[in-house]
């Protein structure tokens, strides 16, 4: 690990832990039934730094960034897009693998084990066969065959459930072996994903500033459970810390109101209905405080949109931009961002785009 890590400190009640993996959050706020995942926090400068040294790359990151077509984009509005589907497995989870696998790695674990029927599945299943390690993937039994697959072929595992729930009890009997670790969220109420492979998507925000020049106004990315969105504010929060200037509003879209829901006046730990089936990668019935807190100390605003989402995907795929429908849910997010004036002519907006459709997703 690096040496430059001082602690894990919980993003809610702020206690400080020495590293270790607590799987399902602040142990103190579990007990009070509010939990909340730690992050990781560095003496210094944490710039460059990501918190486990000598994980196995596949040369993820660096991803490139690039003018979002200007028929697309509303009128005034300089819009880039961040084009995470660049990663190795394609998606924003080749960056989460790397540093939650690794950890798994540099820990002495044996395998990992994770709840995931998406991009997360592939993305794990890589990084643990580059790692030497099991993987053992709860998935239900609609995982689409491109994803079983490409798992198999890694050597990956692969556990069937008819529910999601069933996952993480999965998951959550595994992470109790000493020899495996759990790196995806089995915690009800919903915490989010290692706090290692949250770190290692601060990057994003880094590269976002570096490859613009400036930090943009506005960043707008697909959202579940908040591990991205945590992630990405880290970084752009590093960035504008150093440069002493504000950071981004970080806007967070979602297929139904969840955040939204909490923003107007629901609790963070209830459970939320709605409809995912042109977003999967974005669905599940939670909302958490990490997602929550991105939104209060950036400004942003929680976006649902429920409807335009294939209109998007074409749109975008017109133009050669090949996204899945998790992905180009952002470019309805934005404009109806500008419509009710959150987003200003002349302002700057980034895109994340967090995956290619190839998986069938
Ligand atoms: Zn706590």
């Amino acid at each position: 690990m690096n040496d430059r890590l001082a602690d894990l400190v919980c993003i809610r009640c702020g206690r400080s832990y020495p590293v270790a993996d607590h799987t399902a959050g602040c142990p103190r706020c579990l007990e009070q039934g509010t939990p909340a995942n730690l992050r990781c926090r560095y003496d210094g400068d944490s710039i460059g730094e990501l918190a486990v040294r000598g994980a196995r790359t596949l040369g993820e990151g660096s991803t490139p960034l690039f003018p979002l077509p200007a028929e697309l984009a509303p009128d005034g509005v300089a819009v880039w897009v961040k084009n995470e589907s660049a990663n190795p497995t394609g998606s924003h989870k080749d960056r989460f693998s790397r540093g939650a696998v690794g950890r798994a790695a540099a820990a002495g674990y044996e395998s990992v084990v994770a709840a995931s029927s998406g991009n997360a599945a592939v993305s794990l299943a890589a990084y643990a066969a580059a790692h030497g390690l099991g993987c053992d993937l709860a998935v239900t039994h609609d995982v689409p065959e491109p994803i079983a697959a490409a798992v198999r072929d890694t050597g990956g595992r692969l556990h069937l459930f008819d529910t999601a729930e069933q996952r993480w009890d999965f998951v959550r009997e595994h992470d109790a072996d000493p020899e495996r670790l759990a790196v995806t969220n089995h915690a009800r109420p919903v915490v989010g994903s290692s706090p290692f492979g949250i770190d290692s998507m601060r990057p994003i925000g880094w590269e976002i500033v570096e490859e613009l020049g400036r930090i943009p106004e506005h960043v707008l990315l697909p959202t579940a459970r908040g591990d991205l969105a945590f992630g990405v504010h880290l970084g752009l929060r590093e960035m504008a810390r150093r440069r002493e200037q504000p950071g981004p509003r970080i806007h967070l879209v979602e297929p139904f109101p969840r955040l939204a829901a909490v923003l107007a006046g629901a609790n963070v730990h209830d459970s939320f209905a709605g409809d995912a089936t042109a977003t999967p990668s974005i669905g599940g019935d939670s909302a958490t405080v990490q997602a929550l807190q991105v939104l209060e100390e950036t400004g942003g605003t929680a976006i649902a949109i429920d409807d335009g989402v294939d209109q998007a995907r074409i749109g975008l795929a017109r133009n050669g931009i090949l996204l899945e429908g998790a992905s180009a849910i952002v470019l309805p997010a934005l404009h109806a961002a500008y419509d009710r004036s959150r987003i200003a002519p002349g302002e700057t907006a980034v895109l994340l785009a967090t995956a290619h459709p190839f998986k069938g997703l």
